[in-house]
């Protein structure tokens, strides 16, 4: 799953078509169905901006498309007219580069889910506070789940969700109606943290996550697994240093 930080660097990976004028064409038959590229076909591009997991291009006169990329998703920039096998979902052909949308899973012009999105995570500007309130709106929902509830705040998928609390020492398992501001302050401090080193870096480091059953890098204790909330995502966790806030914080039946 493409996390925040992964669209960020997308966005900066599209910069150079910004202010140019582009062909937009769509060869795979189920982008076509979006519409998406008419609309925009001979538009000026004036910004590429990642809002947590979507990328928003703003054309001119107000044009917004939204492209979010699921699992399987991957923008490209490439030499325009460059040797292609397959049918991308989007061609934005500038000058001399095209931007290329491969597997792109959610392409639309409406960009209203975007403003029901909290905070991006890797945005420059980040209130910590009101990301702090606003995850107080999950309620009695297990902290891991929160952190990647994008309405909450935006970006965290479950990687930087299980690297963030494991760096905190923090169960994923807790309650965030049973934790205290600091402890919920500094899972987002750590995401950002993390995630922002990431996107400068382009590389992960990973202490936790997909470390099931194998010794935790700092106490030995073995590192359990396990699917959390609606969406069944997989929780990596030690249950050895990451302290639950109270008494019964562990996963259910454990
Ligand atoms: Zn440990």
């Amino acid at each position: 799953m493409p996390e925040g930080d992964s669209l960020h660097r997308a966005a900066r990976r599209l910069q150079p078509l910004v202010g140019q004028r582009l062909a937009a064409e769509s060869p795979h038959p189920r982008a076509q169905v979006t519409g998406v590229a008419p609309r925009i076909d001979g538009l000026v591009l004036e910004s590429v901006e990642a809002v947590g997991k979507n990328l928003l291009l703003r054309f001119e006169g107000g044009v917004v498309v939204r492209s979010h990329l699921r699992m399987s998703g991957r923008w490209r920039l490439e030499r325009r007219d460059a040797p292609r096998v397959g049918s991308p979902w989007l061609v934005l052909r500038g000058e001399e580069l095209e931007g290329v949308l491969w597997n792109g899973p959610v392409l639309s012009l409406d960009a209203r889910p975007v403003r029901r999105l909290g905070q991006d995570l890797l945005a420059d500007e980040f209130d910590v506070a009101a990301a702090v309130t606003r995850l107080r709106g999950a309620g009695d929902r297990p902290l891991g789940e929160a952190l990647q509830d994008q309405r909450l705040v935006a970006g965290i998928g479950n990687m930087w969700m299980a690297e963030a609390l494991w760096e905190i020492r923090v169960s994923p398992w807790v309650r965030v109606g049973d934790a205290d501001d600091e402890s919920l302050a500094d899972a987002v401090g750590a995401a950002r943290r993390l995630m922002r080193a990431a996107l400068e870096s382009g590389r992960p480091g990973r202490n936790v996550y997909r470390r099931a059953g194998r010794p935790c890098l700092r106490c030995g204790t073995i590192v359990r697994s396990r699917g959390q909330g609606d969406a069944n995502r997989t929780a990596y966790w030690c249950p050895g240093c990451q302290m639950p806030a109270q008494a019964g914080a562990g996963p259910p039946g454990s």
